[in-house]
């Protein structure tokens, strides 16, 4: 293998002068009678290439995957080349997750792609297993309740650990973690993200009958320390005590760097009263940003901030938050009465073409708290197609975001929401 190493470096460095045979090939003259017996193999190539195609193509592929699962990685030299392997496999842990004891779990994995195909399958053939759920992503809010409620499923039929297919559309490799919750008195199993590709893995080597044996090490820290809610007011000069809200969450996952999630909601939310100071632009009623804290365990934050400010509701006018990407601003998605929206949908008039306007029910993340409580709100829509690719992941790095499109989410953040805090009505409850 080194000797064709070594050869193929000679060739690159002596390179032939390969555009001039190319072209020669318009010159060629050949024998006539060669020309036609050439011809005279057309159908049998048909015949081939239909069989292939159509029937026997299925078994090389078969054989193909099972090469490829039973030696995977095979570098010349080694002696996977030799013999099949044992594979290393990432895993992620989620958010809650236990840790495995010190020395790790080995047992037998069992694959399943959905709650259903567990339900079915009898507690005996659980018992004691990794359960693995492969279900692949149709939505995130369809997908993530196998990461977030899969543990516990699997728990109360006698597994001890479980592994789930990362929730996201798409994988190079990668993992996504992200919460989980332990239902009340389940026996509390590690439970982890796989990649994509090894869940196919896994359920490759189900289907052809072989026992898949997984050995797993996991840890995980709790941590404890008291953390805070951050505000930033630009008191109103008119009515103070009225509020329009921007927000983000100032918190993320342990992977990447958190800049999509939410470092970018939280950034554009934070500079809003901080611009609008520096332009001399003081609305009547206040802006207030806030950057919750411990969105991701489950809106800690945003529930205590709520609990605090209770008998204040009253006061907030709109409330808004970013968490689903600063790629480029589309408009907002708004909840709240009738006029509410023909309100804010007459603001976005304004800045067309960021003037679209959906009503999914339940905008932002840690908001959602508030619109429940029947406060209007609105969180920011944006040209968001690619946000789970990266989502809790290592992926999630300042290399997802774009310069301009962050300033322009910037731009529109503050603007609408100088106008909201500066008009002469209030926005309407419900
Ligand atoms: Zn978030």
């Amino acid at each position: 293998m080194l000797q064709a190493t070594l050869l193929c470096i000679v060739l690159i460095c002596v390179p032939i002068k390969s555009s001039a045979i190319i072209n020669r090939f318009e010159e060629c003259v050949l024998d006539p009678k060669l020309v036609q017996e050439i011809a005279s193999y057309k159908n049998v190539t048909q015949q081939i290439m239909k069989e292939i195609i159509n029937y026997y193509g299925e078994d090389m592929y078969k054989e193909y995957e099972k090469f490829i699962d039973v030696f995977g990685a095979r570098p010349s030299g080694s002696d996977v080349l030799e013999q099949p392997y044992s594979k290393n496999i990432a895993i992620l842990g989620f958010g809650t997750s236990v840790s495995t004891p010190s020395e790790g779990i080995t047992a037998e994995a069992i694959v399943v792609n959905s709650f259903e195909a567990l339900d079915k399958l009898e507690k005996s053939k659980i018992k004691g297993k990794i359960v693995v759920f492969d279900a692949h992503y149709v939505t995130y809010g369809d997908t993530v309740i196998y990461r977030s409620q899969g543990a516990t499923k699997a728990s109360k039929k006698g597994a001890i650990a479980t592994l789930v297919r990362s929730i996201t559309p798409f994988s190079i490799y990668s993992l996504h973690t992200g919460a989980q919750f332990y239902g009340d008195s389940v026996t509390k199993i590690p439970t982890a993200a796989i990649t994509h590709e090894d869940a196919d893995l896994m359920r490759r080597l189900q289907d052809r009958g072989e026992k898949i044996v997984l050995h797993i090490k996991m840890f995980s820290t709790f941590y404890v320390k008291k953390s805070r809610n951050t505000i930033i007011d630009l008191n109103g000069k008119e009515h103070p005590e009225k509020q329009v809200i921007v927000s983000g969450h100032i918190d993320s996952w342990d992977v990447g760097t958190g800049a999509m999630d939410d470092g970018g909601g939280m950034m554009i939310s934070w500079f809003v009263p901080v611009i609008l100071n520096k332009l001399n632009l003081k609305p009547k009623r206040t802006v207030r940003a806030i950057l919750w804290t411990s969105e991701e365990p489950g809106l800690v934050g945003a529930a205590a901030y709520l609990n605090k400010h209770i008998n204040e509701l009253d006061n907030i006018n709109f409330i808004m938050e970013s968490d689903e990407g600063t790629f480029k601003p589309l408009g907002l998605d708004v909840a709240g009465s009738n006029t509410a929206r023909c309100i804010i949908k007459e603001i976005l008039n304004l800045f067309a073409p960021i003037d679209k306007m959906t009503n999914s029910g339940g905008p932002g993340s840690d908001i959602v708290l508030f619109v429940r409580k029947g406060l209007p709100g609105a969180s920011l829509l944006n040209a968001n197609e690619r946000y789970f690719w990266f989502h809790h992941s290592e992926g999630d790095t300042m290399n997802v975001q774009s310069k301009p499109d962050v300033i322009e989410c910037a731009a529109f953040w503050a603007a609408i929401s100088y106008i909201i805090a500066d008009l002469s009505v209030d926005i309407p409850r419900a």
